[in-house]
């Protein structure tokens, strides 16, 4: 049972296992759920913050069991009254210790992940909800997952990435055609090596869930696509150097790609963005489109440093997974985390893929609509974050 204290100005809550967490006053109001309010469980309010006074207090307060539910009653000194659900606020507690419970933890790439990708079967996905629901959260966990067995012909990368979400349309079109091809000659016809990289950084919002699927290969053909862990590396590059990962964690890093005509992208953002406690959540790492980074004149040095020891670390084979895909193959990975490239191409014909993208938005979106209707735990899921940015380093600058 929780009991509830009422100190005028915050409310401390006691929950059963003892720990206690304190709600301002103003941020019960403004997160009042009554019918009157609004309708939270679609995410619509009829309460504005400009009719809140800024200073209201709690003038009484009580829990209660409601059924299996404790709930908390409260009036404020706006003579307001409204109720929430004990677990709806243990779920929001904002102290130091809930947010950080709650913050997303990744797992790492292992050794044994890289010699047993995960996969999945294509027939399976796109038939099956709870098989579905598997490729979508191993995309969650590990950030990529293999999909194999599907028809070799333009169009099913597409099928299953509408599955997905909404496919996002960029100057390369919906659907991108990469085709290498030995008895022609055309720019775009590139055999060479390809280091791992994260795609687009250049942009304000990179492409999201990308989706690699092969319609043609020579069989004999080598040359495999290899993906890596961002955030395996970032964590490597602070365990050898902890000065050289805060840097990419807290200054911009330039990135720009101006194309013939009428394109021209450039945007700043950190190589690594780490959430409020410092937990990896994003990576920008494409040495081909940087442009100058900003950087205080001190910083210069362990930043060329740790973004060096970076780089490096994105062309270690031991981390990789190197593998060749086969027509019907296909490859899925959030690219905000994997970094992906190629060995040079050796073969005779031609190898096609198609690529296309998902907003990682509309990923999640189907990953809780699905986790939901399958009823299975949606808690474990993060809200979104991506390589958008750090937030620890501003609040850092904050206490400064
Ligand atoms: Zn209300």
């Amino acid at each position: 049972m929780i009991t509830v204290k009422n100190e005028e100005s915050t409310l401390a809550v006691d929950w059963s296992d003892g720990a206690t967490s304190r709600f301002h006053s103003v941020w019960l109001r403004d997160n009042c759920r009554c019918e009157a309010c609004g309708e939270p469980s679609i995410g619509r309010r009829t309460l504005r913050l400009s009719g809140i006074d800024l200073e209201v207090t709690i003038s009484a307060a009580e829990a209660l069991q409601d059924g299996d539910s404790e709930i908390v009653r409260i009036r404020w000194s706006d003579d307001h009254r409204g109720e929430f659900d004990g677990a709806w606020l243990r779920d929001n507690a904002y102290d130091t210790e809930s947010r950080r419970k709650r913050a997303y933890r990744p797992e790492l790439w292992t050794d044994q992940l890289r010699e047993h990708p995960p996969s999945a079967d294509y027939d399976e996905v796109m038939e099956n909800d709870s098989a579905f629901c598997d490729f979508l959260e191993t995309i969650h966990r590990h950030g990529l997952c293999f999909v194999e067995g599907s028809p070799a012909e333009p169009g099913t990368g597409a099928n299953l990435a509408r599955k997905i979400g909404f496919l996002q349309e960029s100057n390369y079109g919906l659907v991108q055609d990469l085709i290498a091809d030995r008895r022609h000659r055309s720019i775009g016809n590139d055999f060479h090596a390809l280091k791992p990289h994260t795609d687009e950084p250049y942009r304000a919002s990179p492409p999201g869930i990308m989706l690699f699927h092969c319609v043609e290969t020579d069989e004999n053909g080598l040359g495999a696509s290899t993906f890596m862990d961002g955030f395996e590396i970032a964590e490597t590059l602070r365990a050898d150097d902890p000065e050289g990962f805060d840097a990419l964690a807290r200054y911009n890093q330039g990135f720009r790609r101006h194309f013939d005509g009428d394109i021209d992208l450039i945007c700043e953002f950190p190589v690594i963005s780490v959430d409020e406690f410092g937990h990896v959540c994003g990576v920008r790492i494409n040495d081909r489109v940087a442009s100058p980074a900003c950087i205080d004149p001190e910083s210069v040095p362990v930043y060329y440093r740790g973004m060096k020891r970076f780089l490096q670390l994105a062309e270690d084979d031991g981390r990789m997974i190197q593998k060749v895909l086969r027509p019907g193959d296909i490859a899925a990975f959030d690219n905000h985390r994997i970094l992906h490239g190629r060995t040079e191409l050796r073969f005779q014909g031609r190898r096609w893929l198609q690529w296309m993208q998902v907003e990682r938005g509309d990923f999640y979106s189907t990953l809780r609509i699905l986790s939901d209707r399958l009823g299975r735990h949606r808690n474990t899921l993060p809200l979104l974050r991506g390589a958008y940015g750090s937030s620890d380093c501003r609040k850092e600058e904050a206490e400064a």
